[in-house]
């Protein structure tokens, strides 16, 4: 994908002077690009955008005018989305196994489409929110996804009659299937393979008299990735084929998160120390592991970062966050032109699972979030976009 939302060096400057570091700057813009690939590439499909890839009210607001739907999985989520006027139609409650605070909120706002993978879950839902639509989640293994979720959720293809059998009988308005291949998966044969199992459990289904009506065949679309080429483009031909071949007559569902709003953020973050520790270079960012560099952990993310600095000798280096713990480094024997107190640094590509999973640790507020539309007329044109990457 072309036009990847990346702050010049210039407009970097001009904004840390202005709003100060660190600073996360959103292109409204850049999510609409994401959201009207995505539509164009699986047309007919109703994409639900993963609210907890970045819950960013700019964000939801800017894909609720677009026509999309919204993926929540918590009683917050539900919330927020209510409170900032979104319709209950309009969302999923797509969480496996829901808590009775999530259960009351979904009853109270209207939200009325669940999913699940348990004989447990059946019984919540008859009981709090009853008639509800359901969707059965289905176990597909992804070795290769960069998060696989199926060792912790979906229910076995076996088991998958006998769930909707359950569901059934307990009242509830059992609507079809549904598939989470894992975050960042880089081919489409996961979601060919997930289409399939479900063809032939749609078909069983058929003989024990159910006419399943939905396929939600989730999110996991990845974002481009440090020394990896992606061809987006091709892979959702790929799925999009399938799921015409396979449920020419379905009402199909997608739930992407990180490929809609990953590019559209970049961090500006500044160098608050520099030390030469066991014959190592060092240096410490005002952003830290804690903050938007979360996504390291929880979401295992390798980030590609800009220095701004050209013709010295690289050395390797070890960067670290703000706060006192251990645990917060970033990057070991990362590459780099040597760096200077105050330099700044940029991290495009930085929306997803980054700021949706800060704290605020040791007292670091949360990083400052703008929105680069709003902004921009500070900037002269010639300093504004670097080129794409
Ligand atoms: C997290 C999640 C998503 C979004 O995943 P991405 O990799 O960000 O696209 C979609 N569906 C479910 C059920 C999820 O848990």
């Amino acid at each position: 994908m072309e036009n990847i939302f990346k702050l010049s060096q210039g407009a970097v400057e001009k904004l840390a002077e202005q709003y100060g570091s660190p600073l996360l700057v959103l292109s409204v813009d850049q999510i609409k690009r994401n959201y009207q690939f995505l539509a164009e590439h699986l047309p007919g499909v109703q994409l639900y955008y993963a609210v907890k890839a970045n819950p960013d009210e700019h964000i939801v607001r800017t894909l609720a005018d677009l026509g999309s739907c919204f993926d929540v999985a918590s009683d917050g989520e539900m919330q927020a989305l209510t409170d900032m006027g979104i319709e209950p139609q309009r969302m999923v409650y797509a969480n496996p196994v829901k808590t009775a605070g999530g259960l009351a909120t979904a009853r109270r706002t209207g939200v009325n489409k669940f999913t699940f993978d348990s004989e447990s879950e059946i019984q919540k839902m008859a009981k709090a929110v009853p008639g509800g639509a359901v969707l059965l989640r289905v176990r597909v293994d992804n070795p290769k996804a960069l998060v696989d979720l199926n060792k912790k959720f979906g229910a076995h293809p076996e088991d998958v009659p006998q769930l909707l059998r359950l569901a059934r009988e307990a009242g509830l308005d059992v609507a079809g299937l549904c598939f989470h291949v894992g975050s960042q998966s880089v081919s489409a044969e996961a979601y060919l393979d997930a289409l399939k199992i479900c063809r032939r459990l749609f078909d069983e289904a058929a003989k024990d008299g159910f006419s399943l009506r939905v396929l939600d065949i989730g999110g996991g679309f990845p974002i481009p990735a440090l020394n990896e080429a992606i061809d987006i483009a091709g892979m959702l031909g790929e799925i999009n084929g399938a799921v015409r071949q396979y449920f020419p007559e379905t009402e199909i569902w997608a739930e992407p998160g990180r490929f809609i709003c990953g590019t559209a953020v970049n961090l500006i973050t500044q160098v608050i120390g520099t030390q030469r520790r066991n014959n190592q270079q060092w240096y410490f960012l005002d952003d830290g592991l804690y903050g938007t560099f979360s996504a390291i952990i929880f979401d295992h993310w390798e980030f590609a970062f800009e220095t701004f600095k050209t013709g010295q000798k690289k050395v390797p280096a070890t960067f670290a966050g703000p706060s006192c713990d251990s645990l917060d480094i970033l990057f070991r024997d990362k590459l780099v032109e040597p760096l200077e107190l105050d330099d700044l640094i940029l991290v495009p590509a930085c929306g997803s699972y980054t700021s949706a999973s800060a704290t605020v640790f040791n007292g670091f507020a949360k990083t400052r979030i703008i929105v680069w539309e709003e902004v921009r007329h500070l900037f002269a044109a010639s300093e504004q976009l670097a080129a794409a990457v």
